[in-house]
């Protein structure tokens, strides 16, 4: 995740996802916790890293949205093994691809996870929707201003938030 200008927060939950040190429910079950096993964000699955990120019906349209915002590619992924190939060819370098690559990766893992944290402890959920354009206003806001990508990609992302939400979100 070289010179990844994503907020540090969201750099900081991707570390933990990539050294499999996030609390996910599987992990605190085999630690002994006697907890609702369930996926939060779809209430149909159980919930290990590989679904949350990868197979989640609720992260999967998160996902779609970014792939047609961006370049990014994830629907074609069906393992953990696969999104970490993905993530790892996708962030090398420092082409405007990587890095666009990267802070979109970081904040939409970030936003995903903090998600599953709301409805668990808050007990509030949001639609998918309101994430992708959280996520859309991070980047275009707070972090494309402090990267080095081309302010055409800058152009475009503000478009996408100007725009219609019929248009964005149909
Ligand atoms: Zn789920």
């Amino acid at each position: 995740m070289y010179k990844n200008v994503a907020r540090p927060k969201a750099i900081f939950t991707t570390w933990l996802l990539m050294w499999g040190r996030l609390l996910t429910t599987d992990r605190l079950i085999k630690w002994g916790m006697q907890i609702d096993p369930k996926c939060p964000l779809c209430c149909k699955h159980e919930e290990t890293k590989e679904h949350l990120f990868v197979h989640c019906d609720y992260a999967k349209q998160i996902w779609i949205k970014m792939d047609n915002w961006t370049t990014i590619q994830h629907c074609t992924i069906s393992t953990w093994d696969q999104h970490l190939d993905w993530m790892i060819a996708n962030s090398k370098g420092n082409s405007q691809g990587a890095q666009v690559f990267k802070i979109v990766y970081s904040e939409t893992i970030y936003a995903i996870w903090m998600e599953r944290n709301f409805r668990i402890f808050e007990k509030r959920d949001r639609e998918w929707e309101s994430i992708a354009k959280e996520i859309a206003y991070v980047y275009v806001l707070e972090l494309l201003p402090k990267s080095s990508v081309l302010s055409k990609i800058y152009l475009s992302f503000s478009i996408c938030l100007v725009a219609p939400s019929k248009f964005l979100f149909s």
